[in-house]
């Protein structure tokens, strides 16, 4: 298996080579690494509810009820009490007829995508479209058409050019998971009534944090033009899981149909009681997502006085463009040094030459924490000579 070494050696002669490390979460912001703590600037925990009290007693109390695992898939004997209070209460926070958990969000896109859609069919699908989209297209058979990124020309010259009598799909993410960007769904809604497509947005990034943390339609006003509203309970929710909510009779069809539904292990009862848990606290408690919007603020802002490229956005992803991957290592690695944990994303998470630090912000971070780490990252880019290609 000599494959396997030359692989390796390639990727790391690309500053391409990954590794896990073991970070110990303190708090919902802070993490020890090798006897340190951290400020956790690269969690997607976006709402701090993986440390909330309501939500860990609600696991506390689900294990000592229910037990440990599940011990079957939903359609055996794995579908404890709380799956069907935790999908009411989905469907009900998103204004939908129904909602269905699958395991994680991976696996509702890959099961949702090719649920419904075959080799007959067409996905339109956005250029910057999560991995598990696109392996949701793949596994469907079906012809995928990849437009610009959100780019409304474009998807509609392909809409209009294709000759496909089977069905159609536009799917895209709600909120970009590398930029931070919003998909123009208004537009894209349009556009597929115009052209009877089917329309579906990942809301990963978008649950807990647009539209009062109902999503993307819902912060455009769209959610009953939205066919498939897919979501995790695993980012601001802070517990494990994806979700669709839509029409009872496309949950009832994925419940038949849904393969990475059918054919895993249920989630433990302790998972489902904190994502149950952390949706309660986010439908009864709407100024936690205006915190998280004001220390996206705080971050942007504070980066862009510093002298830092950064777009404008409305989320709390906050992309540092940098170009090479080798600088967006090291200039992770230097504020590492600063005691902050920043991501640096490379290829092919993100096309060449756009490496990046990815900084993502949380509620529960203290404004003061999150000014003086703008600082910090602006005097270590200004070290690496990074601010404003320099490099
Ligand atoms: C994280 C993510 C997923 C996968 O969700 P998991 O629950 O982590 O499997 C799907 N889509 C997007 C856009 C994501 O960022």
């Amino acid at each position: 298996m000599e494959f396997l070494k030359k692989y390796l050696s390639e990727v790391k002669k690309l500053d391409l080579y990954r590794q896990t490390n073991t970070y110990i979460p303190t708090d919902a912001t802070h993490v020890k690494f090798e006897n340190k703590t951290f400020l956790m600037l690269a969690s997607n925990n976006y709402l701090g509810l993986t440390h909330h009290a309501c939500v860990k007693q609600a696991a506390i109390d689900a294990v000592q009820m229910y037990g440990t695992g599940s011990g079957g898939a939903r359609l055996t004997t794995g579908s404890h009490p709380l799956y069907a209070e935790l999908e009411q209460e989905i469907a009900r926070f998103k204004g939908t007829e129904a909602a269905l958990v699958f395991n994680t969000g991976y696996m509702a896109n890959i099961g949702v995508i090719s649920a419904l859609m075959n080799s007959q069919d067409v996905i339109f699908s956005d250029e910057l479209n999560h991995a598990s989209i696109i392996d949701g297209c793949r596994l469907s058979k079906a012809t995928t058409v990849v437009f610009r990124h959100s780019d409304i020309n474009h998807l509609e010259d392909l809409l209009a050019k294709t000759t496909c009598h089977g069905r159609k799909l536009i799917v895209v993410d709600g909120v970009f998971s590398m930029d931070g960007d919003i998909a123009p769904l208004k537009d894209i809604v349009e556009l597929a009534e115009k052209y009877d497509a089917m329309v579906m947005v990942d809301d990963a990034h978008a649950t807990g944090v647009l539209g009062n943390g109902r999503g993307t339609a819902a912060h455009f006003g769209l959610k009953d033009r939205v066919h498939i509203q897919m979501g995790t309970l695993s980012k601001a929710l802070g517990s494990e899981g994806g979700y669709v909510a839509g029409s009872r009779c496309l949950i009832e069809y994925l419940i038949n149909k849904a393969r990475s539904y059918i054919f895993s292990t249920a989630l433990a009862p302790a998972t489902i009681a904190a994502a149950k848990a952390a949706l309660k606290v986010v439908a009864d408690n709407p100024e936690i997502v205006d915190r998280l919007n004001q220390n996206a603020d705080i971050m942007r802002s504070g980066l862009r006085v510093a002298g830092l490229k950064v777009d404008t956005g409305e989320t709390p992803i906050i992309p540092v463009i940098v170009g090479d991957a080798g600088a967006a290592v090291e200039l992770a690695k230097e504020l590492r040094n600063e005691g902050l944990i920043i991501a640096a994303i490379r290829p092919p998470t993100v096309p060449v030459g756009e490496s990046r630090l990815r900084i993502t912000v949380s509620a529960a971070h203290k404004p003061e924490e999150l000014e003086q780490a703008t600082m910090k990252i602006a005097a270590a880019a200004q070290r690496l000579g990074l601010l404003r290609g320099e490099r």
